[in-house]
């Protein structure tokens, strides 16, 4: 069994073509569009077959956090806050000019955030930030059990 497994990008997917003939095993065939991994040997034909580039092959087992200095989580830290701000004001300004800076904004904090680790799902934030949730007081409708089951099935390999 190969150690990937292959993903479709639903939104470049232009739907019922080539990846559905040449997947040996059906997995691509599906009623949601998603790639039903457990039929997927990572073989990776649907990939290179794709005239829309919708379909990734992704390790199973995810690469560890890319570890920074303090220096640099500091920087981070400051240039993060300095876009949120900016997210903020653009927020509050009328045009199309203004609408495009606040969503630049947020795509640049995004990117930050998830260089800091905290959108990687093997990343040691992203764990004790889901423990965090589980901790807290919650409303009755807080999805406790899909917490838990993240928590149990991202595999975590960064602490120290
Ligand atoms: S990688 Fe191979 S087995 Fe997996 S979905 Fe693509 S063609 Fe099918
Ligand atoms: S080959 Fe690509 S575009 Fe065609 S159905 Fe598969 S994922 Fe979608």
């Amino acid at each position: 069994m190969a150690d990937m497994y292959a993903v479709r990008n639903i939104r470049l997917c232009t739907k019922d073509c080539l990846c559905l003939y040449v997947c040996p095993t059906g997995a691509t065939d599906t009623e949601n569009s998603v790639i039903d991994v457990g039929k997927c040997t990572g073989c990776g034909v649907c990939a290179d077959s794709c005239p829309s580039g919708a379909i990734s092959m992704v390790p199973k087992t995810l690469p560890a956090q890319q570890k920074h200095s303090e220096q640099v989580i500091k920087a981070m830290d400051v240039l993060l806050r300095s876009k949120v701000e900016q997210e903020r004001i653009s927020a509050g300004l009328e045009g199309k000019l203004a609408a495009a800076i606040e969503r630049s904004n947020r795509i640049m904090a995004e990117d930050l955030i998830r260089e800091a680790g905290y959108m990687l799902p093997q990343s040691a934030n992203a764990h004790d930030f889901l423990r965090g949730l589980l901790d807290r007081e919650t409303d009755d409708d807080f999805p406790r059990d899909a917490v838990e089951r993240l928590l149990a099935l991202l595999e975590e390999n960064d602490r120290p």
